[in-house]
């Protein structure tokens, strides 16, 4: 994702947020002892979220044209394809700028299929080619881990998906693991949102749910989920709901009530496609498209604050 106006300081990023971690060692992650409390048992757990993000990282960057994209993907579609009860793939094929010819696939894993009353869930499955905002320049034409960046969103819905196939969900639930998000370039808006563009231009006909919720970057030790900028635009009843759940459920402390980022990511296309759809994203990340966004920077806890809030949204019918 990209954001929308640059922010240089950056650069001072991993200083604040160290001096803030001081404290208790950031151990504790998002959330206090009785968040979750409300959904009555059904939320997430931290540490499945979290070993889905290790096993993601461990099959190396999911980059389009790579091994790791390719096993990463059979994973993703047999975890689904156990879960969910319709699991549809869109394998497609995109022409780069540079004219490489990329093989990507759509993972739309669905429960109660034939539900009217429906949510969309979204995040990006591939991971990024160049560590084009990493401090030290002979590291920026390494690929970025992604445990933050790609995984850690995904593991939330992966961890959804175990939990609607143990407590089936009242409403239906749509998950969709898209690919191609972070290939290429932001600035150009080429060769990204790849498997978002391709999903609104051939997703199943009438297909109407309430709205959506894209989860991008929702793992770091330190989240704090502000409100993003084209979300409020878009969809500010969306924002509200789920804010004002967040509270409830024991989450106000991770998820603020201010506009801080304004991000052109997945949920741009869906939202011109007329989907409501808003982007939860923690945008303040240091490691952010570099070689250090690692599984170490990722906490399973705030994993959990996400999918509580997602789940507990679902079991209230929407
Ligand atoms: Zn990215």
């Amino acid at each position: 994702m990209m954001p929308s106006v640059r922010r240089w300081w950056w650069a001072l990023a991993p200083v604040l947020v160290w001096a803030c971690a001081g404290g208790d060692g950031g151990s504790q992650g998002a959330g206090g002892r009785a968040a979750g409390a409300e959904a009555g048992g059904r939320g997430i757990s931290a540490g499945r979220a979290l070993e889905f993000v290790t096993a993601q990282v461990a099959f190396g960057p999911r980059v389009p044209g790579t091994e790791g994209h390719v096993a990463a993907g059979q994973w993703l579609d047999s975890i689904l394809r156990a879960r969910a009860d319709t699991v549809i793939v869109q394998a497609f094929e995109h022409r780069t700028v540079e004219g490489r010819t990329l093989r990507l696939r759509n993972f739309f894993a669905r429960f109660r299929p034939e539900d009217p009353t429906r949510v969309l869930f979204l995040s990006h499955w591939d991971t990024r080619p160049i560590s084009d905002q990493a401090r030290d320049a002979s590291a920026r034409r390494l690929p970025v881990p992604g445990a933050n960046d790609g995984a850690s969103g995904t593991a939330v819905l992966l961890a959804l998906a175990e939990l609607f196939d143990t407590v089936p969900p009242p409403i239906g639930v749509d998950l969709l693991l898209v690919d191609g998000e972070d290939y290429g370039d932001f600035g150009a808006e080429r060769d990204v949102f790849l498997g978002s563009r391709h999903f609104v231009a051939h997703r199943p006909a009438g297909y109407r749910p309430l709205y959506g919720v894209l989860l991008d970057m929702v793992g770091d030790r330190e989240l704090d989920l502000y409100i993003e900028g084209y979300s409020q635009q878009y969809a500010p009843e969306i924002v509200r709901r789920v804010w004002d759940l967040a509270d409830r459920i024991g989450y106000g402390n991770v998820f603020h009530r201010s506009v801080r980022h304004t991000v052109k990511d997945d949920h741009v296309p869906l939202n011109e496609a007329k989907i409501q759809t808003i982007n939860i994203i923690d945008f303040d990340y240091p490691y952010w498209h570099t070689p250090d966004d690692t599984p170490d920077k990722v906490s399973g806890e705030s994993l959990r604050a996400v999918g509580d809030v997602l789940a507990a949204l679902v079991y209230r019918g929407g």
